[in-house]
């Protein structure tokens, strides 16, 4: 029921519009759509697409996303036309009669006929490991679901009992109508039965099975198909795997929400894949050949020398496959970090302090570079600038 026209258009009033003056537009462009005066054809899409705009322009905080973000804000904000407004209109209750049946859409359960309707969604939490979620896996899992209750057919009245008995007390209209006189006219009011709460029948004697409810909870084994490449916030969704419907309307969906678990060694941005692999000063300064592990098997990756320590080499196309991507994927980010032994052996420690003695002389000797960070450090540390 959502449209993309302007609210302020579709009502006929200014943007600055007072709620009277959006009230009175409201009332005055329903009436010419009632089917006994309008003969557009699309009249019953006009008055809901005029409810809808007239719902968020009567409602303050509604109005207020409206102006500043649009219709995108609305839906963002998970906005859903409820006409729960309607009540404040009985004198254009003729008018949902012809347009809903008589009753009111939404959740407001006001004049509701209870007929068949889709059964709830469901959410389902799953967490993975990280290789599953890159490479996808099948898993088994147990949910829990509202099913369609065969013993009664979803009645909830005993199969014995010969099925639900007509409400008396609105005579199986699941309503009720009063008129009430005042000095400026007479308002119609519809209600729900408060006996059968709308449904227009009655239950004597109760299903077993479902106690009366029509559905019944049902625990099923269900095989996901994880595809390559998703993440933590990946959404997917089960068609028909939610709570049955009542009264045999379809089934909701089921939503399972992904967790992705950390990795010891690999994280994730997106679809490119990043790694810290430990390399020595001598690797750095010398250059080197190494192998680092990869999402299968192991990678190489040619260390120049004089590498300084952070350095990120990227090898293109070994990262996460991406996501229905006919097989893409992100690149593979290996950053080079120097490991400081703790612990030297003797023949070590002698090379160290015969490199270091060889460092500072160096440092101090013509040669040294006079733009290098070492040189200024070690001119502002002996006082020059
Ligand atoms: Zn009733
Ligand atoms: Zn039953």
């Amino acid at each position: 029921m959502s449209t993309e026209r302007d609210y302020y258009e579709i009502l006929g009033v200014a943007k600055g519009a007072t709620a009277d003056e959006i009230k009175k537009a409201f009332r005055k462009k329903a009436r010419e759509y009632h089917p006994d005066v309008s003969k557009d054809p699309n009249a019953e899409a006009l008055f809901k697409e005029l409810g809808e705009a007239y719902e968020v322009l009567s409602d303050p905080q509604k109005r207020q996303v409206y102006d500043a973000y649009g219709h995108e804000g609305l839906k963002g904000g998970g906005y859903q036309p409820s006409w729960d407004f309607m009540q404040t209109f009985p004198d254009l209750n003729d008018l949902f009669a012809q347009f809903f049946g008589g009753g009111f859409p939404g959740g407001s359960g006001y004049g509701q006929r209870s007929g068949p309707s889709q059964g709830e969604d469901l959410r389902f939490d799953l967490e993975l490991d990280f290789m599953e979620a890159a490479f996808g896996v099948k898993k088994e899992v147990e949910i829990n679901h509202l099913i369609h209750c065969e013993p009664c057919q979803g009645s909830g009245a005993s199969p014995d009992s010969g099925g639900p008995v007509t409400c008396q007390t609105c005579m199986g209209q699941g309503q009720i109508r009063q008129t009430t006189q005042t000095i400026i006219g007479h308002f119609t009011q519809i209600t729900t039965c408060p006996r059968c709460q709308g449904r227009g029948t009655m239950i004597v004697d109760p299903c077993k099975v479902c106690q009366g409810k029509g559905r019944h909870n049902e625990a099923k084994t269900l095989t996901l198909t994880i595809p390559p490449g998703v993440d933590s916030g990946t959404r997917l969704r089960v068609t028909q795997e939610g709570n049955a419907g009542m009264m045999n309307g379809p089934s909701g969906d089921l939503y399972v929400f992904l967790h992705v678990k950390e990795h010891a060694v690999f994280q994730r941005d997106g679809y490119d894949l990043y790694a810290q692999v430990p390399v020595t000063y001598s690797q750095l300064a010398l250059g080197d050949d190494i192998e680092v592990p990869a999402l299968e098997g192991t990678e190489k990756v040619k260390v120049p020398s004089g590498t300084q320590s952070g350095t990120i080499f990227t090898i293109k196309g070994k990262g996460i496959p991406v996501l229905n991507g006919n097989g893409r994927h992100g690149d593979y980010h290996v950053k080079t970090v120097l490991q400081v032994p703790k612990k030297i052996s003797s023949e070590e420690r002698k090379l160290l302090e015969k490199l270091k003695a060889l460092e500072s002389e160096h440092l101090h000797s013509e040669k040294s570079h006079k733009s290098s960070f070492a040189h200024k450090f070690k001119e502002v540390l002996s006082g020059g600038h």
